[in-house]
């Protein structure tokens, strides 16, 4: 199972996912993040989910992997839903850069309420942060991540 700890977020990028939630608060929204750092291994059954041909697995081998890893047993129905398009280590989730969140109403996930991610998509732009729910290609509502991060490492690391 993923981590949702900001601990487990780069350091850089947690100090803007605190702030994040310090505006939010302040414009009334009270946020859950569920999800900060994804293991390799979670990223590819995830990518698996939707493509069981194109990675040749059967769902009972989907499950078997799920179940290790913490997570639930899909049904042949949800197994068929694509849920991402990035493989291992290709998701900024693999390396600290990016959190899921979602608003909360009376304390219950909200995953509808596209007005409040709105928001917060505008508070994500203001604390540095790009927002997937933008994203003209297999938008994510409660995707959050941290580029300009992830473009200082890749610098660094040339
Ligand atoms: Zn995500």
């Amino acid at each position: 199972m993923a981590s949702r700890k900001l601990e487990d977020l780069h350091p850089v990028t947690r100090e803007k996912a605190k702030a994040f939630l310090q505006r939010a608060k302040e414009i009334g929204i009270e946020v859950l993040i569920y999800c900060t750092y994804r293991s390799p291994e979670e990223q590819e059954v995830l990518y698996a989910q939707g493509r069981l041909e194109q990675v040749g697995w059967t769902l009972e081998e989907l499950n078997r992997r799920r179940l290790k890893l913490g997570l639930w047993k899909l049904t042949e129905k949800e197994a068929r839903r694509k849920v991402t398009n990035a493989r291992a280590w290709q998701s900024f989730h693999q390396y600290g850069l990016a959190f899921d969140c979602v608003p909360l109403a009376g304390g219950k996930p909200d995953w509808d309420n596209f007005e409040a991610y709105e928001k917060l998509g505008e508070i994500a732009r203001e604390v540095g942060l790009e927002w997937a729910g933008n994203w003209e290609r297999f938008r994510e509502l409660p995707h959050f991540q941290d580029i300009e991060t992830f473009q200082k490492i890749v610098r660094r690391g040339k």
